[in-house]
């Protein structure tokens, strides 16, 4: 018997772990499915490159076809690891335009508006730079600028600048728009995952119980109220009990399939899996939204990108110093534009620089030296869903992303890939540019660059909404995150985000986590 249960280390459930265990009077229990996070690439920030496809820390999920772009799958890593998806992640610290949050605000979800998150932001946040109105020094979070980049990052804000776009030294500050370095979730030139900011420092604490390698089931219900976690651990069915609550940080693949084998989603979805329906909430695993990103690679004439790099060297040099390469997130610089399509002031596209060429999400290996430039179009209107594939809680659920089901979403990418072009185009990248790689020279057209998107676009990486946050009837949970027509039960991690914020997810998940965890301890004051 606990009085709360947390299910998921990633990057909300380890802030929850850390915020409501320091209560010494309340016992928690922190379930994760991975193991522990041992594995020397988590730490080493350049190991990402290496972690994208291991299937021990990994949920290598896969997309069904997808209709727009020809029937492919696409792959989605997540991280199944202490830290979650925040311990395989690129590390880039950026919490999005402040009226992304005005918006969940004006939706109906009090208390989500820019000013009311922000004290989370920095209350989670140990910035390198000092403390300012919009940054807060002193958290469990470390964002640090980048030991080291590579030469063609500078290169490539040069040549941003040369392309007409402003440059941006904070894009988590006032203004978004602009190219720059990324702050990086670092500490001291090793990787910040969420375990290692939140969790790390407070394995003491005699009422806080991590269970790794144990993979919830089920919630199980007294009356209306979520009583027990039915976790598989070691081989066999073990039920868990919560006096309090149960939070689910599953994240938005995991945390829609968990409510649905539990009994909570579209009643008759349920009942053809042979699951006995227990609260009606269609919008479970519904509202899917991603970031669809496009690579652009060209070939460099000069042996510095990251593509031959001497790993036995960087490892060396990295365990005996954290310097060099070994501490570059890789993705080190990007930017934030305005198509012509932006409805309104905010930036609607998003790039990151890679000064090394990446295809499939590095799983190919192309030969000679190159730099790629992802371009994403940040608030997509294409909608897509999570399902159950069968009542077994170890199935894969059934991810269908509908990417680019709106027409206006490849308008939107058409034109930020006009502009990756035009950057790679310019001066500053005239001694190291040799042939363009993908899609080419050839592909002029718009047909050809469609064919291009249609073949070649991948995820990014920012799945979020099935269990959306609202009022309405198709909303999962509440303004509080707590699921609609039960007790004892919340969702807290990226699935409860109405609408995907313009940017990378992690600080924004772990924003949440910080602010569900006083929402927890206020209603439990008032209950006391
Ligand atoms: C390759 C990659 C690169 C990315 N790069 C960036 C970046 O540079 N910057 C950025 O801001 N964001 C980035 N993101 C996105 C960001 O990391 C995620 O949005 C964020 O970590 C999501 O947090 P979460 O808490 O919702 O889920 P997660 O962090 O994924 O955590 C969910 C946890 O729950 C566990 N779990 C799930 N189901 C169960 C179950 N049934 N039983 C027990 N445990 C369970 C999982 O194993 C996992 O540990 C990236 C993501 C990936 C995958």
């Amino acid at each position: 018997m606990y009085d709360y249960i947390i299910v998921g280390a990633g990057s909300a459930g380890c802030v929850l772990a850390n915020r409501l265990s320091a209560d010494p009077a309340v016992s928690v229990l922190l379930v994760e499915a991975g193991g522990r996070d041992w594995h020397p690439f988590i730490h080493m920030p350049a190991g990402l490159a290496k972690l994208i496809n291991n299937k021990q820390i990994n949920w290598h999920y896969e997309t069904e076809p997808e209709a727009a772009l020809n029937g492919r799958r696409l792959y989605w890593p997540r991280g199944r690891v202490l830290g979650g998806s925040s311990s395989i992640n690129a590390m880039c610290y950026i919490r999005g335009h402040a009226r992304d949050y005005d918006e969940w605000a004006e939706a109906g979800n009090r208390g989500w508006g820019w000013s009311e998150v922000l004290p989370y932001f920095k209350r989670a946040e140990d910035q390198q730079r000092g403390a300012s109105a919009y940054h807060g020094v002193g958290g469990p979070l470390s964002v640090q600028d980048l030991r080291y980049t590579n030469p063609l990052t500078a290169v490539f804000l040069d040549a941003a600048a040369g392309a007409g776009q402003p440059r941006n030294a904070d894009f988590n500050d006032a203004d978004q728009i602009g190219f720059g370095h990324y702050q990086v979730t670092q500490r001291d030139g090793r990787r910040c995952s969420a375990a290692r900011a939140y969790l790390s420092g407070i394995r003491a604490r005699t009422n806080l119980e991590i269970m790794t390698s144990t993979l919830a089931h089920r919630i199980e219900f007294q009356g209306d109220r979520a009583a027990a976690l039915v976790v598989q651990r070691g081989g066999a069915e073990v039920r868990l009990e919560a006096s309090r609550e149960i939070v689910l940080c599953g994240g938005a693949v995991n945390s829609p399939q968990l409510l649905m084998l539990s009994g909570i989603g579209d009643e008759e979805a349920l009942r053809r899996h042979g699951i006995r329906p227990r609260v009606k909430l269609p919008g479970v695993g519904a509202n899917l939204q991603d970031h669809l990103d496009i690579c652009l690679l060209q070939s460099c004439s000069q042996n510095i990108t990251y593509d031959r790099t001497n790993d036995l060297m960087v490892g060396l040099r990295y365990f005996l110093t954290k310097s060099g390469i070994g501490t570059s997130n890789i993705a080190e610089s990007g930017g934030f534009a305005r198509s012509s399509r932006a409805p309104d002031a905010r930036p609607d596209l998003q790039y990151h620089f890679v000064p090394a060429l990446l295809d499939d999400h590095g799983r190919n290996r192309l030969p000679g030296n190159g730099y790629t430039l992802h371009c994403c179009a940040l608030r997509p209107r294409s909608r897509g869903s999570i399902s159950l594939r069968s009542a077994s809680p170890g199935d894969p659920p059934v991810i269908r992303a509908n990417y680019l089901s709106d027409g206006e979403d490849l308008e939107i990418m058409l034109e930020g890939f006009a502009l990756s072009r035009e950057i790679f185009a310019q001066a500053a990248f005239d001694p190291y540019r040799a042939e363009e790689i993908l899609p080419g020279a050839a592909a002029q057209d718009r047909a050809s660059i469609i064919e291009f998107i249609r073949t070649k676009a991948e995820t990014i990486y920012h799945p979020v909404g099935t269990c959306r946050m609202g009022q309405d009837e198709d909303a999962v949970v509440d303004a509080e995150l707590r699921v609609h027509g039960v007790r004892g039960l919340r969702v807290v991690d990226a699935s409860v985000m109405p609408t995907l914020i313009g940017g990378n997810t992690n600080a924004p998940t772990i924003m949440l986590g910080e602010r569900a965890a006083d929402l927890i301890a206020t209603r439990s004051a008032r209950a006391a």
